[in-house]
């Protein structure tokens, strides 16, 4: 019998990336192969994002795309996964027909025994039970040779006023840290360089754990013992970043001085209405106390612009505060209404344009101070993972810095995907640094 093949599409943040990953390695574990393209699949798996609208509309279009793709093509099957499919559950069925079976985010142990039930019954099945269907032991299908996620934990119990991700993630649930080390020590043999360590919330790793856990040990035991040069993690909640994680940051070798530190709102009536649990102060003593104990950290965060009662002033404070924190990156986004949240029912409404012409001022604002921070970096030799060839120009290389910057260098001897390779930088921009291999063309490591 031919075996059956498997298409996956996915939206949104890392964390499905990861599961797509995961998902695509349960299909090959029992007896799949991954499709060349979405019109020679058996089964299209469009895992999707609802954090903001325009992710939710996203989901819907694609999905009606394929709805056309499985009508030339009687047989395929058609499912949805992810956030939006945990959300709307059976609720799928009735706005997008052509689905055939809708599957939660703690489900996916299950999806093949789903895909034959809907075979067997010809009916389209739901499974969105939040309850966790466990793990299943297949290794992820990981897209890079070089660069690999790994969940530390799942879901979330912040409850900021506007996010969806508690009402489609669950409950925050840590891995143990022996099966994170066993994974990551895996991916260390395997000629893994990087790995990033992903949770909605890592500083409150090890909740609940018996015995106990926390994160600043997680990375001490990495760093010690899974034989990875470049360990990231991401995100860091600013109320539960603590001293130890800092220390960990500066003595871990292997730790990239890099963290993401959401800030949301520079006013602190906003962030008391978003539920965030700091005030600016408290943010500005962790970036300050972080920024001392680890020398050169890139600090990246995200803003959220128009939430509800935002007013003119509480906007310019959150300019104010880009001035003074001087992120080297920030992810902007307009506030969408998400149902069910805390926020969703907050009056005073900001208008759809003033949301637009706030978030133009504020990434008009960080290009300046990016770029800025950029050509700080231009003269200094760095170290550089390479990723592959550059994108602008295929003769050159793409690589990133510890501190997750993009750098593009021309070819220069026998390098390959997976080095390490010493670089000077030469140029900056916005988006990335131009550099040439330093002297003595230092290559430090290879992949396996
Ligand atoms: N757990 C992380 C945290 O606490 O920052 C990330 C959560 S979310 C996947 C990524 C970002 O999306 C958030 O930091 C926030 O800035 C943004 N976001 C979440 N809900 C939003 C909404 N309803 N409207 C606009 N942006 C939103
Ligand atoms: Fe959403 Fe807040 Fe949890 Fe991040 S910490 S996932 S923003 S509820």
């Amino acid at each position: 019998m031919q075996m059956r093949s498997a298409w996956l599409e996915t939206l949104g943040c890392q964390m499905n990336e990861a599961d797509s990953e995961k998902m695509a390695g349960i299909l090959c574990a029992e007896g799949y192969r991954l499709a060349e393209s979405p019109e020679e699949a058996d089964v299209i798996l469009i895992n999707t994002c609802s954090i903001r609208d325009k992710a939710e509309q996203k989901a819907f279009s694609l999905a009606g795309r394929f709805g056309q793709l499985k009508r030339r093509r009687p047989g395929t099957l058609l499912v949805l996964t992810g956030c939006v499919a945990q959300k709307l559950g059976a609720g799928v069925l009735e706005r997008l027909p052509a689905i055939d079976a809708v599957i939660g985010t703690a489900r996916m142990a299950g999806l093949p025994a789903l895909l034959e039930r809907v075979r067997a019954t010809g009916r389209p099945e739901v499974d969105t039970d939040e309850a966790s269907a466990g793990e299943h032991p297949a290794a992820p299908v990981r897209a890079s040779r070089i660069k690999a996620w790994t969940n530390v934990m799942f879901g979330c119990d912040n409850h900021c006023a506007y996010c969806v991700v508690p009402f489609v993630r669950g409950r925050e649930r840590s891995r143990r840290p022996t099966e994170v080390l066993a994974e990551v020590a895996a991916l260390g043999r395997n000629g893994y360089r990087e790995v990033t360590l992903l949770g909605q919330n890592v500083n409150s790793y090890g909740r609940g754990l018996v015995p106990a856990a926390d994160f600043a040990g997680l990375l001490r035991a990495i760093d010690g013992t899974a034989g990875i040069p470049r360990v990231r993690f991401t995100t860091s909640h600013p109320k539960d970043f603590s001293t130890g994680l800092m220390r960990a940051l500066r003595d871990l070798p292997s730790v990239c001085e890099a963290v993401h530190l959401p800030l949301q709102a520079g006013a602190d009536a906003v962030l008391e209405r978003m539920n965030r649990g700091y005030t600016l102060e408290r943010y500005r003593r962790i970036i300050g106390e972080l920024r001392e104990t680890v020398a050169d950290v890139a600090v990246t965060t995200d803003i959220i612009v128009g939430f509800p009662g935002e007013s003119a002033a509480d906007f310019d404070d959150t300019m104010k505060a880009l001035a003074e924190f001087r992120f080297d990156g920030i992810f902007s986004f307009r506030y969408s209404p998400r149902d069910g949240t805390a926020a969703s029912t907050m009056s005073d409404e900001v208008a759809e344009e003033e949301k637009a012409r706030r978030l133009i001022e504020l990434q008009s604002l960080q290009r300046e101070i990016t770029e800025a921070r950029n050509v700080e970096h231009v003269g200094r030799v760095v170290e550089v993972l390479v990723e592959g060839p550059s994108r602008r120009d295929p003769r050159a290389w793409k690589g990133r810095t510890r501190a997750n910057r993009i750098v593009n260098f021309p070819a220069a001897g026998a390098i390959v995907a997976g080095d390490f390779v010493q670089v000077r930088i030469t140029g900056a921009g916005f988006l990335s640094l131009e550099g040439r291999v330093a002297a003595g063309d230092l290559v430090a490591a290879r992949c396996g």
